[in-house]
């Protein structure tokens, strides 16, 4: 008993070193891109680019959007670790997720124009559904849903979050009718990092990472989050949230 139990704290141990060393070779391949992207804009500037008022405005744009990427990268890296080390204390409060939702569409509205996504609100006209939870950490989760089902909806498409009260709890559904997930691949999307297509996704500037961060999320309110989804059709993540207790 003794001997097996030894095996398998050593399967363990050389498991966490496999993510370990997994984790940073992600991390440095995800930081890398923008870090090359920035030298070459800096490197054209330098090299007569800021002569010309036209490139230099266009460099000098596009080494902004890499350096807010790589921002990015590393808040939602701070933020994966702490939920991870369970470091992350909620903030419970009472509060009305349409309102939410819709400060929410507000945010994306721009990037929704750029495909002409449509983003729907089902509800029912003008009343507030209250739930209880850490509204800036609900905030994060729906953001991260809505970016997605923009960034794999179709140009044109309509992304629809749905709003119901399922008894003591109720249910959020982030639906779009985007490329959508095959089967193989649904078991593995809320893992950091992991992504179906990767040079697709990287280029659409996601960093693998927003997933993993709904799950720790949702699961720390001891809620649910689930998805369905069908290749080309689209994709339904639906979550829970308590209700206030009155
Ligand atoms: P990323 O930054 O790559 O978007 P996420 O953790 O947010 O990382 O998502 C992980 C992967 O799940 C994505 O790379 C993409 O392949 C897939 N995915 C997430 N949301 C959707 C969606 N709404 N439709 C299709 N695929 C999706």
């Amino acid at each position: 008993v003794w001997a097996e139990a030894k095996t398998d704290e050593i399967d363990r141990l050389k498991q966490m070193e496999r993510y370990r060393k997994e984790f940073l070779g992600n991390v440095s391949h995800e930081l890398k891109t923008p870090i090359f992207n920035i030298q070459g804009y800096v490197l054209t500037l330098l090299d007569g680019g800021l002569e010309d008022p036209s490139i230099n405005r266009r460099y000098l744009e596009r080494t902004e959007k890499s350096i807010n990427r790589l921002i990015g990268i590393v808040e939602d890296l701070e933020l994966i670790t702490k939920l991870e080390a369970g470091e992350l204390q909620l903030n419970l409060e009472r509060f009305n997720i349409i309102s939410l939702i819709e400060e929410t569409f507000e945010a994306l509205e721009e990037r929704a124009k750029q495909k002409n996504i449509t983003l729907k609100l089902d509800k029912e006209f003008g009343k507030p559904v209250w739930v209880y939870a850490d509204k800036k950490r609900i905030s994060q989760v729906l953001y991260n849903l809505i970016i997605n089902s923009i960034f794999y909806g179709k140009e044109d498409g309509v992304t629809t979050v749905s709003v119901s009260d399922i008894g003591t709890r109720v249910q959020v559904e982030v639906n779009d009718n985007g490329i959508g997930i095959d089967q193989k691949d649904l078991p593995r999307i809320f893992e950091r990092f992991y992504r179906v297509d990767k040079s697709r996704s990287r280029d659409q500037g996601g960093t693998g990472l927003g997933l993993a961060i709904v799950k720790h999320i949702i699961e720390g309110h001891k809620q649910v989050i689930g998805v369905r989804s069908s290749l080309n059709q689209g994709t339904t993540f639906s979550f829970t949230l308590d209700k206030p207790k009155k």
